[in-house]
């Protein structure tokens, strides 16, 4: 029988409901931190609000996008779990970011065998995800395992190591039948991903690119979805890219080609600004994840958009792409 596994343990594909398919709900240090301290997101009280808007709004499914070596935080992301047990679901990940987040002499990644990597990844997703994330000698196994497997590409280019964890994904895929799921900078090379998933044996039907709305050009787009991989808009309420309109414009026009089945939703909110939990916290008000459904939703009804396609992408679509392959 078909699965998704969250966080709490394997779920039917009918329970997983409305879902945010690229999300960021903790994120305790890294390279992104480094860089900004709006990316640290690190309180779960936080967190906890903002999950329970997106049930108030109608959501159910949370998939978070945090992988090795990026400030993911296992026992975090249990307790937050935890406390929406039987209210929401959570899903948790594996493997790798894009290369600049990672030294590629002398990391793990770098260093090692593609095999034993995957076969590193695959204990997260078969038996449980080192509380330590992989950062050291010390391997702590919780009882969350992760139900994605991630890798990522750089600006308009794919670095060797970058090929490497392209290929330890599709090995890690062929081992347990996870999703991937793959980071794109600013919506570039997603096609070129897609070809090499393929010919490393990766399902495509279970491979999802995201960020593809910050490349907004949809004649890439649908060179993406023609390779069979699915691809995900999380960018609404980003004013500083792209006007709402630009992305509905796009999906509407992919619609009416009949991609409405590969195509998925998310807000990847992954600053402390983009959250209204955060931004409370800080005497500010901002509509935070739950704008997908409050807000992107009416205006993609506004525009046209059937509500069965909208079910498709918020509900279907995830459902059987974040399924394992069995
Ligand atoms: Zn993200």
């Amino acid at each position: 029988m078909a699965y998704i596994r969250t966080v709490l343990g394997d779920i039917e594909p009918k329970d997983f409901g409305v879902c945010d398919s690229h999300e960021h709900l903790i994120r305790s240090g890294g390279p992104e931190v480094r860089e900004s301290r709006d990316f640290l997101l690190d309180n779960v009280e936080a967190s906890k609000m903002e999950v329970q808007r997106w049930i108030d709004a109608g959501g159910k499914s949370m998939v978070c996008m945090d992988p090795i070596g990026c400030g993911r935080n296992v026992a975090k992301t249990i307790e937050i779990a935890k406390s929406f047990e039987g209210k929401a679901h959570i899903v948790a990940t594996t493997g790798f970011q894009k290369g600049d987040f990672y030294d590629h002499k002398i990391d793990f990644a770098a260093t090692n065998d593609e095999n034993e990597i995957a076969e590193l990844l695959s204990l997260e997703i078969e038996e449980g995800m080192d509380y330590n994330s992989y950062n050291g000698p010390i391997v702590k196994r919780s009882p969350a395992k992760a139900g994605v497997i991630k890798a990522g590409t750089g600006y308009s280019s794919i670095s060797d190591f970058e090929y490497k964890t392209l290929k330890i994904a599709a090995l890690t895929q062929t081992k347990t039948g996870a999703p991937i799921s793959v980071h794109t900078q600013m919506g570039t090379m997603g096609y070129e991903v897609a070809k090499y998933l393929d010919i490393n044996g990766a399902d495509l039907s279970h491979t999802i690119i995201c960020h593809v709305q910050k490349n907004p050009d949809r004649f890439y787009h649908k060179k993406i979805l023609d390779t069979g991989a699915i691809i995900c808009y999380d960018g609404p309420d980003r004013a500083k890219y792209y006007p709402d309109s630009t992305h509905i414009d796009n999906i509407k026009w992919l619609i009416d080609k009949g991609y409405q089945k590969q195509i998925l939703l998310s807000m990847d909110a992954g600053r402390a600004s983009y959250q209204y939990g955060y931004m409370k916290f800080s005497g500010k008000f901002c509509t935070g994840i739950s704008y997908l459904l409050t807000n992107f939703v009416p205006e993609m009804i506004e525009a046209g958009i059937p509500q069965e396609v909208i079910d498709d992408m918020l509900i279907n679509n995830p459902a059987r792409a974040f399924s394992f392959i069995k």
